[in-house]
């Protein structure tokens, strides 16, 4: 089954597809699962989401095995012979191989039918974008399901090879795409007076902004908030023209939603004290919105014994991570924990053009998911 999982997760890693796009990887694990018989297959989840049911037919809980799909916009330089054929696009986060973990889980079910209970095991799509867990829950198919419990996992670079890394509360912080445009009007170069330029203001926010970031309450938060500034763009390169509209983007980051409301505030009423300042208009709108991932002690403690059942190092992270996940969603509604495996010490770290999911870990992944369904089922 090791190589069968290994191949299947080099296949994936050969044809990566970008968030939204993963039709073929859709059709790679569906074709991989349909054999192993489960009760229902829903395919074109959210997207190019694969769930496959199986179902004891008796009462129990219901448990979904999240894994994610996509791929990233990054050229790969690393030297495999399953290098991806798509230029541009690559699996630099691993989720190959978390799919290809959880195609574990599906043959393991397939031989080992449940007696009590249900067991959702979705591949989503779109997580990188954060737009493949909320598609997943909002699509009509899934209305009839409500687990109780959720899993997922993500390997780990910097943590030692099989460990199982758990924290209790925010695992992953929130996080939010900011995009500030700023418009005056263009005029003549020569005339900059006859119209409005935004330059200065974009420069005051460029310069204020990123101050909003801090942790604690000395900054008026209860956790750590970050904003980091990540595009900005003025007029045309026209030496003709002096510019009428500005964008600048940011990325805004806390631990706790409650915090990240607060960031959004700030930022928002120094986007408008400046704009007015200048007498500027503005429009400010958001994109790929991630809620902090909160872990539930149940789900953790769940996790951490089986862990300890294999015998895997377990690591109690002691702050959240900085990342987001879109797993987030999910863990809105269930009992949930997300979980992280170690990747490798000095493995490469994700999103890393060099970076490759280590097959090593593959084992380890699906022996945790065996172990938790077994709790589950029988
Ligand atoms: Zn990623
Ligand atoms: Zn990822």
């Amino acid at each position: 089954m090791q190589e069968t999982l290994m191949n299947l997760r080099r296949e994936l890693h050969r044809f990566p597809e970008l968030s939204g796009n993963e039709k073929q990887t859709a059709g790679r694990i569906a074709k991989f699962l349909k054999p192993l018989k489960p009760d229902l297959i829903l395919e074109k989840l959210g997207g190019h989401g694969v769930l496959a049911v199986f179902s004891s037919g008796q009462p129990g809980p219901e448990v979904l095995f999240r894994a994610d799909t996509d791929a990233l916009p990054i050229s790969e330089t690393t030297n495999v012979d399953y290098r991806s054929v798509q230029s541009g696009v690559s699996h630099k986060c691993g989720h190959d191989g978390h799919s290809a973990i959880l195609a574990g889980l599906a043959a393991h079910i397939s031989a080992n039918r449940p007696q009590k209970g249900k067991y959702l095991l979705l591949f989503q799509p779109a997580e990188e974008t954060g737009m493949g867990a909320k598609a997943v829950l909002s699509d009509p198919s899934f209305a009839g399901f409500n687990p109780d419990y959720c899993f997922a996992l993500h390997n780990l670079p910097g943590y030692t090879r099989n460990s199982i890394i758990v924290r209790n509360g925010t695992f992953a912080a929130a996080s939010m795409g900011m995009i500030i445009r700023l418009k005056g009007r263009t005029s003549h170069a020569s005339e900059p007076d006859k119209g409005q330029s935004p330059a200065a203001a974009m420069a005051r926010l460029m310069a204020s902004l990123p101050k909003l970031s801090g942790n604690g309450p000395a900054f008026g938060y209860s956790d750590f908030a970050l904003l980091t500034l990540i595009y900005g763009s003025l007029g045309t390169p026209a030496f003709g023209t002096s510019p009428g509209e500005a964008v600048l983007m940011a990325t805004l980051r806390a631990y706790l939603d409650s915090d990240m409301k607060l960031l959004i505030d700030k930022a928002l009423a120094l986007v408008r004290k400046m704009a007015e300042t200048a007498q500027l208009t503005f429009d400010i709108s958001y994109a790929e919105e991630f809620p902090a991932t909160t872990n539930h002690p149940d789900a953790v403690k769940f996790v951490t014994e089986a862990a300890s059942k294999l015998g895997l190092p377990i690591v109690e992270a002691g702050l959240p991570f900085r990342w987001s996940e879109d797993f987030a969603h999910f863990a809105g509604r269930s009992k949930s924990t997300l979980f992280g495996i170690g990747a490798g010490k000095t493995h490469l770290p994700l999103h890393d053009p060099d970076y490759d999911f280590p097959d090593k870990i593959i084992g380890a992944g699906v022996s945790v998911w065996q172990t938790l369904y077994e709790r589950f089922a029988f």
